[in-house]
């Protein structure tokens, strides 16, 4: 905790996470600096960390910032290696982290690091719930919740740490070691920032990196990537599948999820229908969270109970309402095609209109071609990706594909809930999964949704 003390230390964004790993630093007798292009203007969290003490710099990166004398750079995961700062950085051969090194290297309780392409938040609400019910302390913090040296400072030696990571983040770890470590799944996503798949995977695995025999590995056995990791992991093995039985974890059989450890007979949890959520890839999500609890401690009991209960996070095929026999559906979560091909295939081989479309990242939409073939019937499109979807729309062969203005994206609902009252058949589904990142038009992709739930009520 205190190879910190004395030592001057750059923290490289102004954001929730930037704000409270520099009061720590500082508190640990770090001389810090931090640095943000935006203005200062824009920088609501300056004044209260000048008066701490510590040297905010706004409006732009000095060239001077970065020389030998720094000992650390902590960069918010959102910034990318090429700035100049970062490159200096590199150059001088200083150690570049995220919070999350930060917040390992100081805390007091045990960690569970969930990360993966999809399904991180889906997850890691469901074993904090978990863990929750079955009377632990958790504390949620990382990508959702509180700021993860926040959290790190305030849970109690006893509770729980459960942490959502994503792989900007972990790009940013040297010695992270999580006790109970979880990857999901691993799909082409995020190559604007990773540059290549290779250097994707390689922050993902990094989860594991550090680990010893008295840790948990937790991985998606069905994922070739996953499992390629399996031979280096010095943690213990605890995967999940839902196609094969295993001699140890978590694995789907004939419709009921059983558990294994080795040792005795593999024993019944629950049968799949029971999960509340919707969808094969929710019965993932469930799996893993039931791997990562149990490794945790948890009961049986305590597992099966909120996997009989939880309904789903917001924005991920949230269902919103049920109007002249349509039933619509807020998927805004859904921020690449591997999600949105997930979440169509949840409805069962169901006529969908697909509201689509946002930020055109380069992923590769022709993976939608299979769902959209099978169970799409109308597409409307929208913001910067919608002809290159339209374009897969149409080798598909949807019969309806409609582009809709950027600027209008109420427009676009009220085109799908009339596509939508133009088949004949009862019981359509209007379904929001954009398959696409939202900052073209909206903040996030949480004010994405809210607009969708927002038009389809207005209707
Ligand atoms: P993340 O936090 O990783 O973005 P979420 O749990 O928020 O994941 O789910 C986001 C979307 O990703 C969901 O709406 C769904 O479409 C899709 N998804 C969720 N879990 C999985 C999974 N295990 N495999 C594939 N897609 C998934």
């Amino acid at each position: 905790p205190d190879r910190y003390q004395g030592r001057r230390v750059v923290v490289l964004g102004l954001a929730r996470s930037g704000v409270a790993v520099a009061e720590l630093l500082h508190r640990r007798g770090a001389d810090v600096v931090v640095n943000d292009k935006k203005e200062r203007s824009s920088c609501p969290e300056a004044d209260p960390l000048s008066a701490l003490g510590i040297s905010v710099v706004c409006g732009h990166h000095p060239d001077d910032l970065i020389d030998e004398n720094v000992a650390l750079v902590v960069k918010n995961p959102g910034i990318p290696y090429s700035i100049p700062p970062i490159r200096r950085a590199l150059e001088l051969g200083i150690e570049i982290v995220t919070e999350v090194e930060v917040a390992d290297a100081v805390r007091r309780s045990p960690m569970i690091g969930i990360t993966g392409s999809n399904g991180k938040t889906t997850t890691t609400t469901l074993v904090h719930l978990i863990l929750k019910q079955d009377g632990q302390g958790a504390i949620v913090a990382g990508n959702i919740g509180r700021a993860l040296t926040e959290a790190a400072l305030e849970a109690r030696p006893d509770e729980w740490l459960v942490t959502e990571l994503s792989s900007f983040q972990l790009k940013g770890t040297v010695g992270f070691r999580p006790n109970i470590a979880c990857l999901l799944n691993l799909y082409e996503t995020h190559l604007d920032y990773h540059g290549t798949m290779d250097d994707y995977a390689a922050s993902k695995a990094k989860l594991f990196a550090n680990q010893t025999a008295d840790d948990t590995a937790v991985f998606n056995w069905d994922d070739p990537f996953c499992r390629s990791l399996a031979p280096r992991l010095s943690a213990r093995p605890f995967p999940f599948s839902s196609k094969e039985p295993l001699e140890q974890g978590v694995y789907i059989q004939n419709g009921v999820i059983r558990v294994a450890d080795g040792n005795r007979e593999p024993e019944e949890l629950m049968p799949v229908r029971e999960i509340a959520v919707r969808g094969g890839h929710n019965a993932e999500n469930a799996i893993a969270a039931a791997a990562v609890a149990l490794s945790a401690g948890a009961s049986p009991e305590s597992v099966r109970t909120v996997l009989r209960t939880f309904r789903g996070v917001e924005h991920r095929l949230e269902f919103v309402l049920e109007k002249d026999g349509i039933a619509y559906y807020n998927d805004s979560k859904a921020t690449n095609p591997t999600a949105t091909s997930k979440s169509i295939e949840s409805f069962d081989g169901g006529d969908i209109v697909l509201v689509c479309g946002g930020l055109d990242r380069g992923s590769d939409y022709m993976e939608l071609l299979p769902v959209f073939e099978r169970s799409v019937k109308a597409v409307v499109a929208l913001g910067e990706a919608r002809e290159k979807l339209l374009r897969v729309a149409e080798l598909a062969g949807v019969a309806k594909r409609t582009a809709v203005d950027a600027a209008d994206p109420e427009e676009a609902v009220r085109l799908a809930a009339e596509a939508a009252r133009g088949f004949a058949e009862p019981g359509q589904t209007v379904l929001l999964s954009p398959a696409c990142a939202s900052w073209d038009m909206f903040p996030s992709y949480e004010d994405r949704g809210r607009m969708f739930k927002h038009s389809v009520h207005t209707l």
